[in-house]
């Protein structure tokens, strides 16, 4: 390969994007290129003439070509923006939605019924992003997440190390509330937060490939009806929550009814399910029925 400069390594990209029908091809032509060089778009607007060595533009190519057979951009750049803050992201964890912050908006809007130092808990934390999202926010909370897979729980750790939570966050490994046995008390959580598995068997085949080839399979099915998930961990709930705590899951956009009745039968108290960026039903409140909203 020729050795290049930046203004034409970045058109060159943009056309392989723009040709395997990626939408916004100039803007993650410039994050890929940036991931390698260290220099970006603005970068390349004032200084295209800079020379590129061939190792760099070869590696972009590299990249590019993955991106062209439908890896996600945050998995080839390793990171990924919620609620700005930057995740690391590895294919051991899902990539953060932005759909989700919708969860992070319901723990904010609730913040009057909450106390002034909070203990969160994120079950199936991933990167960690509800958690960190929720510890920047709430000051002088504390938080738990948890993970079944090793590999996420490492990246969520090393994302509460680099956004500086690590005094405030704690991350396990385990299966939902299960590792808490030991160390919590009942009744422990202000804030239970989590988006579990809730891709149902009869979905799976329709999803985005981006997302059906690429991200973990463990943190996108939820069983046969995709509900799996809703009930183990509404089971847990009534000896988790504080009095007076709240439960803020993440539901898939036909489920609100299906998770409702789940939360009700374990006895709690269910809101409205708020929408999405989308427009879609996205998110469920459920508190203890003593001490509802
Ligand atoms: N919202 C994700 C998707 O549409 C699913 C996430 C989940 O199962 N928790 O791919």
């Amino acid at each position: 390969m020729s050795p290049v400069n930046l203004g034409t390594l970045m058109g060159k990209t943009t056309e392989t994007l723009a040709a395997a029908g990626i939408e916004a091809a100039r803007l993650e032509t410039g994050l890929l290129v940036e991931h390698v060089t260290g220099f970006g778009r603005m970068a390349a607007l004032g200084a295209p003439e800079r020379a590129i060595e061939t190792a760099a533009s070869a590696a972009v190519a590299k990249l590019a070509a993955r991106r062209t057979r439908g890896e996600p951009l945050a998995y080839l750049i390793g990171t990924r923006e919620f609620w700005s803050l930057d995740f690391l992201v590895t294919r051991q964890t899902l990539i953060p939605r932005p759909d989700s912050e919708c969860l992070v908006e319901a723990a904010l809007a609730n913040r009057a019924r909450l106390p002034d130092r909070p203990r969160i808990l994120d079950l199936g934390t991933g990167t960690g992003c509800l958690l960190l999202a929720l510890l920047s926010e709430f000051k002088d909370a504390t938080g738990v997440g948890v993970d079944i897979d090793a590999g996420a729980a490492t990246v969520a750790r090393a994302n509460a190390e680099r956004l500086g939570f690590s005094d405030r966050a704690r991350i396990l490994c385990g299966n939902w509330a299960d590792c808490l046995n030991s160390g919590t008390k009942p009744g422990e959580f202000h804030i239970v937060v989590s988006n579990p598995p809730y891709i149902s068997a009869d979905e799976w085949p329709d999803l985005a490939p981006t997302v059906r080839e690429f991200e973990p399979p463990r943190a996108l099915l939820g069983g046969t009806d995709g509900l799996n998930a809703y009930r183990q961990i509404a089971g847990r709930l009534p000896g988790l929550l504080a009095p007076g705590g709240l439960a803020i899951l993440e539901i898939g956009a036909r489920q609100a009814h299906q998770v409702a009745e789940i939360l009700k039968f374990e006895g709690l108290k269910v809101q409205k399910p708020l929408k999405d960026l989308a427009g879609h039903d996205r998110c469920l409140l459920a508190t203890l029925k003593k001490h509802d909203i």
